[in-house]
């Protein structure tokens, strides 16, 4: 046990001199603007100016009330929030896009951070007992060998405490990318794209589920459908941002 301690103490150090060695060499950048970021823990993914600009409210309409009206009538759930507001060139799609098609999980993991504080902030999701991350086709997932929905639900999770759920919910149906299509393309385009494999996991539970971006609330809503045929299941919703 000891040694299996020191083992692992030893690899943190080595990878932490390894980083530091490669840093000399190759700064770490700012995904969003380029500068080259400070090494201190504020500025582990961002740059500060970046994460100012990020948190700048869009809407006088506060993005938890925007994200409850747009999702009510279209699927069943106790509450909504998101962190941020999603608008094209803005700092939060760079970032999403850097998490979804350059490897970057620990910006998702910092995107969940993020959102992990408004929910216990909010004071709406103290009941929450699990996370599940909105799936990804295991066609889609081999392609891009992480789901960036699961990298949001570990840093949610590493603020809130609450456990991460993957194997409830799985997508059945290979969709296309949706970001070129109308409203409702999107909705004829998602339904029924989701599969209950272990209702078990999830039965009697408050479930969380996170997606990185909603937009007109399509995937939410199959996700939820499907989500709800479990017994007993209550729905709280979340995602990094949603469009304004
Ligand atoms: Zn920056």
């Amino acid at each position: 046990m000891l040694f299996k301690v020191q083992l692992l103490t030893i690899m943190r150090l080595i990878r932490k001199v390894w980083h530091e060695f490669i840093n000399l060499f190759y700064p770490r950048a700012c995904p969003v603007c380029g500068e080259i970021l400070l090494d201190t823990d504020s500025e582990r993914c961002v740059c500060m100016v970046c994460r100012a600009e990020l948190q700048r409210p869009l809407s006088p309409r506060s993005s938890h009330v925007m994200l409850e009206d747009r999702l009510e009538g279209n699927l069943d759930f106790v509450h909504a929030a998101c962190a941020y507001y999603f608008q094209k060139d803005s700092a939060v799609q760079k970032l999403v896009h850097m998490l979804k098609y350059h490897g970057r999980e620990d910006i998702g993991e910092m995107l969940g951070r993020d959102l992990g504080r408004v929910l216990l902030d909010s004071g709406k999701f103290s009941s929450v007992d699990c996370v599940v991350p909105v799936p990804l086709h295991k066609k889609r997932l081999r392609k891009r060998g992480y789901n960036q929905c699961e990298a949001i639900a570990r840093g949610v999770s590493e603020v809130t405490g609450w456990r991460i759920e993957c194997e409830a919910l799985s997508r059945k149906i290979y969709n296309e990318s949706q970001t070129k299509m109308s409203g409702e393309q999107r909705w004829e385009n998602s339904a029924g794209i989701f599969s209950l494999d272990a209702p078990d996991k999830i039965a009697g539970k408050n479930v969380l589920v996170i997606d990185d971006i909603i937009t007109t609330g399509a995937t939410m809503a199959s996700c939820c459908a499907e989500l709800s045929k479990a017994s007993g299941v209550q729905l709280y919703v979340a995602s990094v941002a949603c469009t304004c």
